[in-house]
């Protein structure tokens, strides 16, 4: 998509909606980091002092507008990595919960519910089950849950 550039006001091929070229980009983030204090990086003009005394960043709203701008625009760009990385993680996490699903303790605690057994008393059971059957206790908790019908 063709876009007027904020900044030089000439045409250029917009990504994902940006508004100012990328030589334009490229100059405000340098004039940020190497320019002189007092010059607006975003046009060059002096950008002036505060009523206090302290020297202003931009000369204008305008170019303050523009500067926030570039600052995002780079600050997405230096992190797009890390945070494509970070979200990966989260939904990795999220998958890893769900294959986990819910501990035993809540599912002897429910199957206790349903039978009308305390935890105590249900666990029990699941372990003298689990003895008598030589299988471990989650088989043994699965097959109750398996024979009484009851769906998770
Ligand atoms: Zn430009
Ligand atoms: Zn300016």
């Amino acid at each position: 998509m063709t876009e007027i550039c904020e900044v030089c006001h000439r045409e250029f091929n917009s990504l994902s909606r940006r508004t100012i070229c990328d030589a334009c980009y490229e100059r405000i983030v340098r004039n940020m980091e190497l320019g002189p204090e007092g010059i607006c990086p975003v046009c060059g003009n002096p950008s002036g002092t505060t009523r206090f005394g302290r020297r202003k960043k931009y000369c204008s709203d305008e170019c303050y507008k523009i500067g926030h701008m570039v600052c995002t625009r780079r600050y997405s760009l230096l992190h797009h990595d890390w945070l494509q990385q970070r979200r990966k993680e989260r939904r990795k996490k999220k998958k890893i919960r769900l294959l986990r699903g819910r501990s035993r303790i809540d599912d002897i605690a429910m199957l206790g519910k349903i039978l009308e057994k305390s935890y105590g008393e249900m666990s029990a059971i699941l372990r003298q089950r689990a003895a008598r059957d030589g299988i471990s206790l989650d088989i043994a908790l699965a097959a109750v849950v398996h024979e009484r019908g009851i769906s998770r």
